[in-house]
C-alpha cells in the first residue's frame, strides 16, 4: 500500500523521500524488457531513473550471463561501484555514503547471487530472474536496514500471468509471452538462468494489449520469449493463434517477435506470415551452424536442409520476408570442413544479417564437458571469415533497396558528417536514416514514407517522401 505525503511516499512503515536509480542492461531484448519492468515498480516508489551513476541512490545491474564477454563487463562495473560507498557524502556511523544500495538482479545473479553479495563488500542484494515483480519488496528490505541478501526463488505457479508494465512513453512496447526455455542447446545457459518454459494464456495477451493500444498509445509491438514460437503449447494455443487475433486489433500497427526456435515454427506460425497485414515482414531465426554434425553436438533438433526448407516457406509465404539469423564459430571440436559448411550456408540462405559470436564455454552447460582441441586464435579467426562472408552478401543484398519506397517509424536522431539526420526502421527491421524537408522539424515517433537512395552492407540512406503524423 503507498501513501502521498508531501514529497515523500509512505510505504509500509517507511517513507521513501524522491530518489534517483542509476540502471545498467547486459544482453538481450528480454533483459532490457525487465529493466523497464523494475523502473515500472521502482517510479511506485518515489525512484526517477538518472542516468549518472555517482547521483544515485539506488544502483541496479541486469546481467546477462550468455556469453563471457558480458560477464567480465559487469564484474568490472560492479568493482567500480565500490567507489560510491566511499562518496564524499559518507554516514560516520558505516563510513559509507547514506542511502547508495547496490543490487545485481538477472542471469548471472540467478546462478551466482549468494557467492556475489559475499564477494563483494558494496553489494548489498542480488535477485534472480523470476522475482523481477517482487523488486519493491527487496527494496522495501534495503531501505529498512537489512543487508546482504538474496532472492532467487523460482515462481512455482502453473500460471504465467502478468500485464505489462511501461515506462518510455514511446508507441513501441516490448510484451512478453513465454518465459524460460526447455531446449537444453548443449552450450547455453539461458535453461539453468531463466528456469522451465511458461506460457501467457493467448487471452490475456490480447487483452493486454488492446489496453496499450488504447490506453497508453502504443502502435507497434514486440511479442518476448527466450524460445517465443513455442507459445502456448502447454495450452494448446499457438503463435500463430496470436498474431492473427492481434490482427484484429484496431490501432496496432506492427507486430514482431524474437527470438523464434526453427525446431518450433509450425505451419500455422507460416501461414500467419502470409495472412497478417501488421506482422513485419521480418523473421529472426538462429541457425547457429551450417554443419549437421555441429547442429546434433548443439542438440539443436534439426538438420540444415529443414532449416533451409523453411526459409524456402517463409519467403513463399512471404515473398517480403527478409530473414536474420545467429552463428556461433568454433564450437568445440568443429572441423575446418564443418566451419566451411557454415559459409557455405551463409551463401545459401541469404541472411539480411547476422549476430556472430565466437564460441564461449559456460559452466553448468553440457558443452562445457567436452574436451575441446580448439584454441582462441581458430576460433576468432573463423568468426572474422563468418563476418567478412556475410558482410560482403548483405552489401549484395541491401543493394536491391536503391529505388524502392519503405514506410519507417521514426524513433531516433543523430549528427552524420555534420549533417542532422533522422533514423527510423522499416518493417524487415532495417535502419534507415534520412535527411529532414525542412531542418529543426522534429519527425520523432512520426510515420514516414522514404526512398532509399543508397545503401552499404550496414547502412540505408534515404530520402523523405512523405511525412504521415504521430499515427496512421
Ligand atoms: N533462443 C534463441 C535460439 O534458440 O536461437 C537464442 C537465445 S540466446 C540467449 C542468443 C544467442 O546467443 C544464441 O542464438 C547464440 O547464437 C548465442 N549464444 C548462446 N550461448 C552461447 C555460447 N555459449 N557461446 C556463444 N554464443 C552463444
Ligand atoms: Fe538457449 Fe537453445 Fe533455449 Fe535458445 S533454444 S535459449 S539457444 S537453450
Amino acid at each position: 500500500m503507498t501513501m502521498q505525503t508531501n514529497d515523500s511516499i509512505k510505504v509500509g512503515e517507511l517513507e521513501f523521500p524522491p530518489r534517483k536509480v542509476w540502471l545498467k542492461t547486459y544482453g538481450c531484448q528480454m533483459n532490457y524488457h525487465d529493466t523497464e519492468r523494475i523502473l515500472s515498480h521502482l517510479s511506485g516508489m518515489n525512484f526517477t531513473k538518472t542516468d549518472d551513476q555517482s547521483d544515485a541512490d539506488l544502483v541496479i545491474f541486469n546481467t546477462c550471463a550468455v556469453r563471457d564477454l558480458a560477464n567480465q563487463k559487469f564484474y568490472s562495473h560492479l568493482g567500480e561501484t565500490k567507489k560510491l560507498k566511499t562518496h564524499p557524502d559518507i554516514d560516520p556511523e558505516t563510513g559509507m555514503k547514506k542511502n547508495v544500495i547496490v543490487a545485481a538482479g538477472g542471469c548471472i545473479a540467478q546462478t551466482e547471487g549468494k557467492d556475489l553479495v559475499k564477494k563483494y563488500k558494496q553489494l548489498d542484494f542480488a535477485f534472480g530472474t523470476d522475482v523481477i515483480d517482487n523488486i519493491g519488496e527487496m527494496v522495501y528490505r534495503a531501505y529498512a536496514g537489512e543487508k546482504k541478501f538474496t532472492v532467487t526463488a523460482w515462481d512455482r505457479s502453473d500460471n504465467y500471468s502478468i500485464e505489462t508494465k511501461i515506462t518510455q512513453g514511446t508507441p513501441q512496447a516490448f510484451v512478453n509471452i513465454i518465459k524460460g526455455c526447455d531446449k537444453f542447446c548443449s552450450y547455453c545457459i539461458v535453461p539453468f538462468t531463466r528456469g522451465r518454459e511458461k506460457s501467457r494464456r493467448l487471452a490475456e495477451v490480447v487483452t493486454d494489449i488492446k489496453r496499450l493500444v488504447e490506453y497508453s498509445g502504443i502502435q507497434e509491438v514486440m511479442l518476448l520469449g527466450q524460445n517465443v514460437n513455442s507459445f502456448g503449447k502447454d495450452n494448446n494455443e499457438s503463435l500463430g493463434q496470436l498474431i492473427m487475433e492481434l490482427e484484429k486489433v484496431d490501432g496496432l500497427h506492427l507486430l514482431r517477435y524474437t527470438t523464434s526456435h526453427p525446431y518450433d515454427v509450425t505451419d500455422d506460425l507460416v501461414e500467419a506470415h502470409a495472412n497478417s497485414k501488421k506482422l513485419a515482414n521480418h523473421l529472426h531465426l538462429p541457425v547457429q551452424s551450417g554443419s549437421n554434425t555441429v547442429l546434433q553436438r548443439m542438440l539443436r533438433e534439426y538438420t540444415v536442409e529443414h532449416y533451409l526448407k523453411l526459409l524456402e516457406k517463409m519467403r513463399k509465404a512471404n515473398p517480403k520476408m527478409v530473414i536474420t539469423s545467429d552463428i556461433i564459430a568454433g564450437f568445440p571440436n568443429e572441423t575446418e570442413e564443418e566451419h566451411q559448411e557454415t559459409l557455405r550456408l551463409l551463401e545459401d540462405a541469404q541472411f539480411d544479417n547476422i549476430f556472430a559470436y565466437a564460441y564461449s564455454s559456460r559452466k553448468g552447460t553440457k558443452s562445457a564437458r567436452m574436451d575441446d582441441v580448439l584454441t582462441d586464435d581458430i576460433r576468432g579467426r573463423r568468426l572474422r571469415e563468418v563476418m567478412d562472408l556475410q558482410l560482403s552478401i548483405q552489401a549484395k543484398i541491401r543493394s536491391t533497396m536503391v529505388g524502392q519506397s519503405y514506410r519507417v517509424l521514426v524513433d531516433g536522431k543523430n549528427i552524420s558528417k555534420g549533417v542532422q539526420k533522422w533514423q527510423g526502421r522499416t518493417s524487415c527491421g532495417r535502419i534507415v536514416h534520412f535527411e529532414p524537408a525542412v531542418v529543426d522539424q522534429d519527425y520523432m515517433w512520426h510515420w514516414v514514407d522514404v526512398e532509399i537512395t543508397s545503401s552499404t552492407a550496414l547502412s540505408t540512406q534515404g530520402k523523405l517522401l512523405q511525412d504521415l503524423g504521430k499515427t496512421l
